[in-house]
């Protein structure tokens, strides 16, 4: 399991990536994120939403 921190817009958002079992789940305080949701965030951050 690998753990990946991305900053967007000062807040962190982590991604938990398990080579074994192609699993990828978002973390965003303390709870789940979606991938959908992470992608929106990045978006707006940088200015093309
Ligand atoms: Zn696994």
């Amino acid at each position: 399991m690998v753990a990946l921190t991305l900053e967007i817009a000062e807040e962190p958002r982590t991604l938990f990536s398990c080579s074994h079992c192609d699993v990828r789940e978002w973390e965003h305080e303390g709870s789940r994120a979606s991938l959908a949701g992470v992608l929106d965030d990045l978006a707006k951050a940088s200015g093309t939403a």
